[in-house]
């Protein structure tokens, strides 16, 4: 990989032993060793801002600014049409805190039932540091479209993808088995590209 040393460190600014591994794997190949931040005892941050960019960029600054090495933060959510790209960076607590997926989803279904236009799509962006003070972060996004249904379907992945419907897959994200989930998801779209950028790229 070019510009890469041989051992390069990268913390994860996230507790998500799911993301981890799936990051991990990705870019073990590359010669990089993820590290979480928790290895560190860097604790997860508020996510106050209203933009996925502004808040995956505030986490992965915090991390590295803590931690010495490079650091990547990602930020996704659901955002729909009809709802201006809401719940958007606030679908973690759409239905107020502490979070529950079971109350998320069922405020969804409530304030789309009279709705006609239920289209929608999961948003993922990564933003990886070289330094805290990094100018030039290397930025990388995906999205995965689909539609919101009135009842649930299938019992994996988490939070809304039961009620995520693939029109050209005739399923329900819950319905996917994880690695494809995993490689056409918003998240698997934006950590492949991260993954091109960082080939291209020195850090
Ligand atoms: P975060 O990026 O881990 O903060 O996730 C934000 C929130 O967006 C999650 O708590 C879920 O509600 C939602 N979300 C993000 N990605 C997915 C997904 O792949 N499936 C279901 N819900 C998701």
């Amino acid at each position: 990989m070019n510009g890469v040393p041989a051992t390069q460190k990268l913390v994860i600014a996230s507790g998500n032993s799911g993301k981890l591994r799936e990051i991990r794997d990705l870019l073990a190949p590359a010669g990089i060793e993820v590290l979480p931040q928790s290895a560190f005892n860097v604790a997860e941050i508020e996510e106050p801002y209203r933009t996925f960019i502004e808040n995956a960029l505030t986490k992965a600054r915090h991390a590295s600014k803590l931690t010495g090495f490079p650091a990547l933060a990602d930020d996704s959510g659901i955002c729909v049409d009809a709802l201006d790209g809401g719940p958007g960076v606030y679908s973690a607590r759409y239905a107020g805190e502490p979070g529950s997926d079971e109350r998320n989803n069922q405020k969804l279904v409530d304030t789309l039932r009279n709705q006609p236009d239920r289209r929608a799509h999961y948003y993922c962006v990564m933003v990886l540091v070289r330094h805290a003070d990094d100018p030039q972060p290397i930025i990388a996004d995906g999205a995965w479209h689909g539609e919101i249904v009135m009842e649930p379907r299938g019992e994996g992945g988490f939070g809304y993808d039961p009620y995520f419907f693939l029109p050209e897959l005739g399923k329900t994200a819950a319905e996917l088995p994880m690695e494809q989930k995993n490689r056409i998801s918003h998240r698997g779209k934006a950590l492949a590209r991260l993954v091109e950028r960082i080939r291209q790229e020195t850090f």
